[in-house]
């Protein structure tokens, strides 16, 4: 086995001009390096993140001192850089020092190895490609709030690939900025890339999307879905979900019997984090109603933690994957086989600041994570990764490749 020959540490800028850090694990003749996301809208159960110029100095001497020398082995680095922070949410050494190390160290494996990190991971498991989430209006915290929730996506049921569901993006991207401009709503782009929109209702934002979808020339629900992140627990103060846009706040059973009403009337087939992050008897109710139609999905709430996943009891039927939620790539693992045990569909989703590190989409095919999300179709800390999974769908062989969309989306 390979052996660590040294860790190092830089600071550097993210999509929102944001330092973070970026880490490096050498082994001989090779090295590999990953850059750690961040979040905006974050649940409290995250590892937490400390200062950047911290996290480095940490990286560049404690724990270049602890993997000096030793095996370049994931889960055994993951377990000591673990023991080594000894906090339970990783706040002495920084999840942002920690998950940048984790994932260097499976980069550093996959130069070792010579192979790309996805096929490192796959194996001999037969690939899938994962479908793309794909975000066209972008609120919540990632629009200073011009929009009271936080993403407006499609996923392509319909399309027959990878590279095909990207197609049929681009042109709903542009059908949907074109219809903005038109009416003079086009506000510029939001942290994610998504079109940040003047709407006097999140309502309205629905209507659009789905007027969108069919100027691009596709029929919503058959072809085209949506996917919503209400991201609910920054809406929730004093016991109610606040909405801004529309001046008025929502109990939970409300916000419950919103949400059915658009079901009902638009495409929706996934919807992430209805409910708040505290609000488990609100978000198992409305998967008792909802969870046969569509896909409900654990974001704030699960955070990425296997144990709350086992623990969820019907709350939810899909979990989001973040490695810089729970700090290292054996936890992130360990969730998405929490996840499969529980019969829970899966997510590998990016951060609303990110760079060019396109990690998670290795991790989503080698891991054989069924769909990805990494923001909107614009800016190149999202296009860089969209890219990314187009180069592995042609060297996997495009055309003889399974392609879950209609698995996942069929009628339900
Ligand atoms: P965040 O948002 O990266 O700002 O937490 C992404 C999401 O909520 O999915
Ligand atoms: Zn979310």
């Amino acid at each position: 086995m390979a052996k660590i020959l040294d860790v190092r540490a830089r600071s550097v800028w993210d999509s929102r001009g944001r330092t973070t850090v970026e880490a490096e694990v050498f082994v001989k003749g090779a090295l590999g390096r990953a850059i750690t996301p961040a979040g905006a809208s974050t649940g409290s159960g995250e590892a937490k993140s400390i200062e950047t110029r911290k996290a480095v100095h940490l990286i560049n001497t404690e724990i270049k001192s602890l993997l000096t020398g030793k095996d370049l082995d994931q889960e055994s680095v993951d377990h000591a850089l673990i023991a080594l922070d000894g906090t339970p949410d990783k706040s002495r050494l920084g999840g942002n020092a920690i998950v940048a190390v984790s994932l260097a160290c499976a980069h550093a494996l996959a130069a070792v190895k010579k192979k790309p990190l996805w096929q490192l991971l796959l194996g001999k498991r037969k690939p899938v490609m994962p479908v793309p989430q794909i975000q066209i209006f972008g609120g919540g915290a990632h629009a200073h709030g011009s929009m009271d929730l936080q993403d407006f996506m499609i996923i392509c049921t319909g399309a027959g690939s990878f590279t095909e569901s990207l197609e049929w993006t681009a042109q709903v991207y542009q059908a949907a900025g074109a219809r903005l401009a038109k009416r003079g709503a086009l506000r510029g782009v939001a942290d994610e890339g998504g079109y940040w929109p003047a709407f006097k209702t999140n309502e309205e934002a629905l209507a659009e999307l789905t007027g969108a979808i069919s100027d691009a020339g596709f029929e919503p629900g058959a072809d085209i879905g949506i996917a919503l992140d209400i991201a609910a627990t920054q809406l929730w103060r004093g016991g109610r979900y606040h909405l801004a846009l529309e001046k008025r706040t929502l109990s939970a059973a409300q916000l419950h019997s919103m949400l059915l009403g658009w079901i009902d009337r638009y495409p929706i087939v996934s919807i992430e984090d209805p409910f708040g992050e505290h609000d488990a008897e609100a978000m198992a109710s409305f998967t008792r109603t909802a969870g046969s139609r569509i896909q409900i999905v654990g974001d704030d709430f699960f955070v990425t933690d296997a144990a709350r996943v086992k623990a969820a009891d019907g709350a939810c039927n899909a979990v989001l994957l973040k490695p810089n939620q729970v700090g290292t790539l054996t936890e992130t693992l360990a969730c998405w086989r929490a996840a499969q045990e529980a019969g829970y569909g899966a997510i590998v989703s990016a951060r609303s600041g990110e760079t060019e590190d396109v990690s998670i989409v290795h991790l989503a095919v080698g891991w054989g994570v069924p769909q990805l999300k990494v923001g909107s179709f614009a800016r190149s800390e999202r296009m860089a990764k969209w890219n990314e999974g187009i180069r592995i769908e042609e060297a996997l062989g495009n055309d003889r490749l399974p392609y879950p969309a209609r698995k996942l989306f069929g009628r339900r």
